[in-house]
């Protein structure tokens, strides 16, 4: 066995010497997988303000099941005094990996020491430096995920080799570290210099290894409750809102460790405040890093802003477990992590703050975005296959975030609570600390529950793509139902049968409504158990939304559903109903017209902020994509009234602050524009709410989109204001707006080379820059946006390319836009992950044309 095992291992590395790959081939990752165990990374970084890159040592340590060559993982540094064994090698760079020789490897225990250095920059860079304009301070921190930790440090840079890492930093001695363990030691280094020496880890992948350098300050310290740290001129306002931050956290770890039957994985945890990070948050193992601006609110915040906070810091807590402790083995499984975090986070939070109607909240922030891929051709399975690490960044998307949450939960429904919990805590048990794959996971639920679950994974996990569900029924003249038929077909049209699970509403205006559960593994079924009950007023097939599917009402209920939908008293079934209107005009199946006056209509009397806020946006993209100009042109004015009517006579502040998002975001007319400007300059308020400074910039936003002749006095004022780093970043983006062709040249131009602007900046003023109203001004830059995708790809964080495309394509809602993306895809080379991510974001496109066609 072990003879064999060598031979293999010889010939695969004697490949990869000859030729080593881009990136990290999955052959590469398996072969090291095989070779290497027992791995320590003892590394030494110093850090120095304004200079573009830090400086190195690194001693590693690891054992060889067999000696043969290894290629080590590092890209854009430097290496040097390479030592393998004692042995001076030369420290040869290729294609992103070091060698280290086969004469100089053992069998058995291996010592590798080197010096290096790494870049560290604005944007782009693993190592990211954050200046901070308040008070000319500057900060250092790192965002290896996926596979960026060799851009930093020489590694074997692939999840299933987690590594215990010794970390000592030396940094001006005013600035504080943190890191993934808790200091052991500090002393000084130097003139004005510290060193601060970190407590060894478990083991953990690079990818979680992380730290944070500056003037950091910790907010609150309180004994027994999670670290949370902030720049020091954040810290004031950081106080204000560390209590609840820390409270939910703490009550978090509480759940999480009972639920999952094992103590919080990691010797501390603490979390720190990043601005600009690219992420809401980042899971590093004890020392998760939340983006600043998902803690501290830029707008005045409702309660869904705080609960999607609290939804936010349950993930990133959960992925302590979920991520850290059991880790993916490769990247194809990130679904593992990220659908289970974020299913984990709303069913912690259900149970912390019972009367917030999370499961609502569930169908809301999660299911749209879901549904919205997976009826695209570019959507893609749950179970990604990613061949080459360099592309595990495409696997990142709501198949992962929003689909894989959505199946979970109606797996758990279908599994049953206890069945779930057991099977949860069987997997993280048997691979704590270790790696696993979505068969292990499956396996266990299979074990726990006695049911057979491979066709499950086939359809859910292995398969792309929804089915959607529906259904005929019809009662006989003694009013009792006679037939009631469910079928479902593939959205994609690609040939498919899904098992789904389901909860049946029946409801009636003169009795209670019921409620039955079924599950749907066929084309087609009749509902035997329904015949002769009363004939219901409508049905909805996914009530309280366990299912995964497409469900629109049928005729019948569609028509009772309008009629009756002010008056359905429960605002989660209210919430499906909306929803699956919503959907309907999706399928252009709807007249968006009928949709906008219906919401507007009964909007005034919704109570529920959430709700409401759903509404508000559908309506928003109505007006703004769907409805032709003289009818947007009728209703706009009508909107603006009812808009400013709630914002300031609400009884609800909630309300009154949506209602405030509201009119602004659907602002149009020189009355409306004038209410902008009245809030800018304070003769209008909005009762109990303050505007905070992203309020007003989006307010200058929108009137200098509006192409407003007080815009500029007004930006101008503004800048005044607010000179603060914030307010040159809200600036940058209030003037990506300005509706003139050279303005978007220079932006364009911007966002392509200059490479010191922050990406958060950019990612900020995209959707200025592709204004509603400006879809002529945008459409020049729509063909060169798409040419510059493989740079994007290449340079930016995960989200980017997304939140790019969707830019600069939903900023478009015409057929001759919709040519040049077909055209553009159908002739240019690109790599398959583009190929679909256009796919996926056009297709909004091609539903705006068609109902704009169905419905002139
Ligand atoms: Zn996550």
């Amino acid at each position: 066995m072990r003879m064999i095992l060598a031979i293999f291992a010889m010939l695969a590395a004697g490949n990869l010497m000859a030729a080593p790959p881009d990136g990290i081939s999955r052959e590469l990752a398996r072969q090291r997988a095989t070779q290497i165990s027992d791995l320590r990374y003892h590394l030494r970084f110093t850090l120095t303000p304004h200079t573009r890159s830090i400086s190195g040592h690194e001693d590693l340590q690891f054992h060889s099941r067999f000696s043969g060559p290894l290629l080590l993982d590092f890209r854009d540094g430097t290496a040097a005094n390479l030592i393998v064994n004692g042995v001076p090698v030369p420290a040869k760079m290729d294609h992103g990996h070091l060698q280290l020789p086969v004469h100089a490897m053992h069998r058995g225990e291996n010592k590798v020491s080197m010096d290096f250095t790494a870049p560290v920059a604005t944007a782009g860079k693993a190592v990211t430096r954050f200046e901070d304009q308040d008070d000319n301070t500057e900060y250092l921190y790192t965002l290896f995920v996926p596979m960026d930790a060799d851009m930093a440090f020489p590694c074997f840079d692939q999840p299933d080799l987690k590594g215990r890492f010794h970390l000592e930093l030396t940094a001006p001695e005013n600035w504080t570290a943190i890191s993934n363990a808790a200091i052991k030691s500090q002393s000084p280094a130097g003139p004005g210099q510290r060193l601060t020496v970190f407590s060894e880890t478990r083991p953990i992948s690079t990818y979680l290894f992380a730290f944070a350098a500056g003037p950091f300050r910790k907010v609150r310290e309180t004994p027994g409750l999670p670290g949370l740290y902030v720049r020091q001129s954040k810290f004031m306002r950081a106080e204000q809102e560390a209590p609840e931050v820390q409270q939910i956290t703490a009550q978090g770890i509480d759940y999480l460790s009972s639920f999952f039957a094992q103590p919080f994985p990691f010797p501390k945890y603490d979390m720190v405040m990043i601005p600009g990070l690219a992420y809401g948050g980042m899971e590093h193992a004890g020392a998760t890093f939340l983006r600043e601006e998902s803690v501290l609110f830029r707008i005045a915040p409702t309660r869904s802003d705080h609960l999607n906070r609290d939804i936010l810091l349950l993930h990133e807590l959960t992925h302590q477990w979920f991520g850290d402790l059991t880790t993916m083995r490769w990247f194809d499984d990130l679904w593992l992590k990220e659908g289970f975090a974020q299913y984990m986070a709303f069913h912690a939070l259900a149970s912390l703050k019972p009367g917030e109607n999370i499961w609502k909240r569930f169908y809301q922030s999660i299911k749209p975005a879901a549904y919205s891929i997976d009826s695209t051709k570019g959507t893609t399975p749950i179970y990604q296959n990613i061949a080459n690490l360099q592309d595990a960044k495409s696997a990142y998307g709501a198949v992962v975030y929003s689909k894989a949450p959505g199946v979970i939960k109606q797996l758990a429904f279908v599994l049953g609570e206890e069945d779930f919990r057991a099977s949860l805590r069987l997997y993280l048990k048997e691979h704590a600390y270790a790696n696993a794959e979505w068969s292990d996971l499956v396996h266990s639920f299979e074990r726990v529950s006695g049911k057979t679950l491979q066709e499950w994974a086939a359809m859910w996990i292995r398969h792309r793509g929804m089915p959607q569900i529906d259904v005929v029924w019809s009662c006989d003249s003694q009013n009792r139902i006679d037939h009631f038929s469910l079928t479902q077909h593939d959205v994609l049209g690609e040939g498919g049968v899904w098992p789904v699970g389901m909860q049946v509403l029946f409801e009636y205006t003169d009795r209670a409504p019921s409620h039955i559960h079924t599950e749907l593994n066929t084309e087609r079924a009749e509902l035997q158990e329904v015949i002769a009950k009363p004939c219901p007023q409508y049905v909805f097939l996914n009530d309280q939304d366990y299912a995964y599917g497409r469900f629109l009402l049928d005729e019948r209920s569609r028509q009772a559903v309008i009629e009756r939908l002010g008056g359905v008293s429960d605002v989660f079934e209210r919430t499906l109903l909306w929803g699956s209107l919503w959907d309907a005009i999706r399928e252009a199946d709807l007249a968006p017209r009928d949709f906008v006056e219906l919401a507007l209509r009964l909007l005034p009397d919704e109570t529920d902020e959430a709700l409401a806020q759903n509404l508000i946006g559908h309506v928003t993209i109505g007006l703004h994509r769907y409805v032709n100009q003289s009818v947007r042109a009728e209703i706009v004015p009508r909107a603006e009234t009812l808009a400013s009517d709630l914002m300031l006579h609400s009884a609800n502040q909630d309300l009154r602050i949506i209602w405030f998002r509201g009119l602004r975001a659907i602002v149009e007319s020189a009355l409306g524009r004038t209410q902008l400007k009245d809030l800018l300059t304070g003769k209008l308020t909005v009762p109990g709410m303050d505007p905070r400074p992203l309020d007003r910039w989006t307010m200058v936003t929108a009137l200098i989109a509006l192409n407003d002749s007080e815009a500029d006095a007004l930006y101008a004022a503004e800048q005044k204001r607010d000179n603060t780093g914030d307010g040159q970043k809200y600036a940058y983006m209030a003037q990506a707006a300005h509706p003139e062709s050279a303005s978007k040249g220079r932006y364009f131009d911007d966002y392509l080379h200059n490479s010191s602007r922050p990406e958060d900046w950019i990612e900020q003023s995209l959707g200025s820059f592709n204004y509603w109203n400006q879809s002529g001004l945008a459409l020049p830059y729509l063909k060169p946006a798409l040419e510059a995708l493989p740079q994007i790809k290449r340079e930016r964080k995960i989200f980017f390319v997304l939140g790019w495309l969707n830019a600069f394509i939903g900023g478009q809602q015409s057929a001759a836009a919709q040519a040049q993306v077909h055209e553009f895809l159908s002739t240019a080379a690109l790599d398959k992950d583009l190929q679909l991510k256009i796919l996926e974001v056009s297709d909004e496109l091609d539903r705006t044309v068609k109902i704009r066609q169905r419905y002139p």
